[in-house]
């Protein structure tokens, strides 16, 4: 069972914001979400990316323009989930999971065209984070008003599954669907309760590390940006040990792909012929 990755959209930043020592200029980094079909649960989605809830909606939020303005998301049409799926075979009431693997906009943006699916998070930390202020869930990146309601009676807790071995010196995942193929693994540091998700099964085995840095080379020691992205870091201490921990497994032979890596990943999906 392997993932596909596509590419919700586009940001372009500064090199030096997501990579220390890099060289000058800016770098245009992915926003990636991925799409596995399970043989027994369908196809499932890893998060959603950025759609237009974020940067077009008209209902938005003062906070959410002002973020969608200095972010610029260009977003890729023909990667957006549907359109994915649709290539696929599938419709959006087919997908009856989504994972969230933490609750940035560029994650959950599309969450209310799944108003179907079950969502496979940690259900602590999605309490935490509708039971705070929105000046306080502003303050990690959060913007409630993309969290469609309902999400709690809608949550299964990937604390509450079985913890397994994971391969290549990781240490044990949550099983998500009970059979070994899909683990998902705390990353902590980026966000709260940020995971990523192992796949034991394929050769190599893959980790889809999710936000642990935004360029691989940052995996390398001294790489890893200084301020801001320091700052942003909801765990400073806890991110350095992740990111020596997925550079470790992808040293042991494991590969890594990343959300917003500008590199293509062999997870890719090829751009539509035209
Ligand atoms: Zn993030």
């Amino acid at each position: 069972m392997k993932p596909v990755f596509p590419n919700s959209a586009t940001v372009t930043v500064n090199g030096r914001l997501v990579l220390r020592k890099a060289p000058p200029g800016r770098v245009v980094l992915k926003v990636r979400y991925g799409v596995l079909v399970h043989p027994v649960h369908g196809p499932v989605l890893i998060d959603t990316g950025y759609g237009p809830q974020v940067t077009a909606a008209p209902g938005r939020s003062l906070t959410l323009r002002l973020y969608s303005t200095v972010l610029r998301p260009m977003l890729v049409e023909d990667q957006a989930p549907q359109a994915v799926l649709a290539r696929m075979g599938f419709t959006p009431a087919d997908v009856r999971l989504v994972i969230l693997t933490h609750l940035h906009a560029d994650h959950v943006a599309r969450l209310d065209e799944f108003p179907q699916a079950r969502i496979l998070t940690r259900r602590a930390v999605l309490a935490a984070t509708l039971g705070r202020s929105r000046f306080a869930n502003l303050h990690r990146g959060i913007f409630p008003e993309l969290l469609p309601p309902g999400l709690m009676d809608r949550c299964t807790d990937i604390d509450s599954l079985p913890r397994v071995a994971a391969p290549l010196g990781l240490p044990d995942g949550s099983d998500l669907f009970g059979d070994g193929s899909v683990l998902a693994m705390d990353l902590p540091g980026h966000a709260e309760g940020h995971f990523g998700l192992c796949f034991p099964h394929l050769a190599p085995p893959l980790l889809y590390a999710c936000d642990v840095q935004w360029r691989v080379q940052a995996l390398e020691p001294g790489r890893a940006p200084g301020y801001p992205a320091r700052a942003v870091a909801e765990d400073r201490a806890a991110w350095e040990v992740t990111t020596a921990q997925v550079a470790a497994f992808a040293r042991a032979g494991g590969q890594v792909v990343l959300c917003h890596q500008p590199e293509d990943t062999p997870f890719d999906l090829p751009a539509v012929a035209r």
